[in-house]
């Protein structure tokens, strides 16, 4: 277990029997420390994610077929970007890759909803990060009723299928919900309002999504009921402190990493012939 935690952050986070409306977004779970000593924590703990990614990376260039495949959810605000910049931002960018999913483009509005998603899988070695996912696809699309009822009713499903076959080929499949508070997007939203270097961030269309507060805690209830696997677990990442956030999912991903008892691969050469050749030269 990591230094600084009651419980292993596994546990202290799964998402198994949760009530959405029981979440406390401003709490802490699993971790005794304070603000000051996580944030210091999450530069000590960043480095031990960082050479734990150089071994991930080094066992694909060396034929292992293994990856990492990180699901970023959250309401507006909920500081998915924030792990992007200071989790991720902490590793090698040559062994990550980012996707966003937005609103879906003319393109992918004519594929299947998980077409956009296949494409996107981390290669061999990689740490694949989704900045929103196919999730949104029962979530934004529930709330909104986007396509009928019978048609995101089957997404769950599809959505577990999917999971599987992707698990099975390699892939530790990480899946993040980040739970902000109605309050705290209040006052997060009016920094963006506030500040014109925050300007860019803001979209009209988060003020109006506040509104369907209720609708969206019952499609988050619905995907950690339904899609809550052994093989692809949620994690609930309360979102309130993004000191705690950060440093929650930076230990999710070092579990996820250390699971893979990753060692570094053996040489293909041999190593004192090279050093006598080196010297010689
Ligand atoms: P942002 O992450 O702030 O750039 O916003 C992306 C927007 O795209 C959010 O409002 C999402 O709800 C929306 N979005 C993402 N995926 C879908 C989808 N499959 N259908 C409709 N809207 C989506
Ligand atoms: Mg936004």
């Amino acid at each position: 277990m990591a230094k600084h935690w009651a419980e292993p952050v596994t546990t202290a986070l799964r998402a198994d029997g949760l009530r959405v409306s029981e979440i406390d977004p401003s709490a802490t779970p699993g971790f005794t420390g304070d603000k000051q000593l996580g944030k210091q924590l999450l530069s000590e703990r960043g480095a031990v994610l960082s050479d734990l990614q150089e071994r991930l990376f080094a066992d694909g260039r060396t034929g292992g077929k293994r990856s990492v495949l990180l699901v970023l959810q959250g309401m507006d605000t909920a500081g998915k970007g924030g792990i992007v910049r200071h989790v991720i931002g902490s590793v090698d960018p040559q062994g990550v890759d980012h996707a966003s999913f937005g609103v879906p483009t003319e393109e992918e509005k004519q594929h299947d909803f998980l077409w956009r998603i296949h494409k996107r899988l981390p290669a061999h070695g990689q740490i694949g990060v989704f900045d929103r996912s196919h999730y949104e696809d029962v979530l934004v699309v529930r709330v909104h009723n986007l396509v009928p009822q019978a048609e995101w009713e089957q997404r769950y499903d599809l959505i577990n299928t999917f999971e599987r076959e992707v698990a099975d080929a390699g892939t530790t499949i990480v899946k993040v919900a980040m739970f902000v508070s109605l309050d705290e997007q209040k006052r997060r939203l009016r920094e963006r309002l506030e500040r014109p270097d925050k300007h860019w961030k803001f979209n009209p269309s988060d003020i109006t999504e506040r509104g369907y507060w209720p609708e969206y805690q019952k499609a988050y209830q619905a995907i950690l009921e339904r899609t809550n696997t052994d093989y692809a677990p949620w994690y609930v990442v309360p979102a309130d402190s993004k000191w705690y956030a950060r440093l929650a999912v930076t230990e999710l991903l070092i579990d996820a990493l250390n699971r893979l008892e990753l060692d570094w691969p053996t040489a293909d050469f041999d190593v004192d012939e090279q050093l006598r050749r080196l010297d010689e030269s």
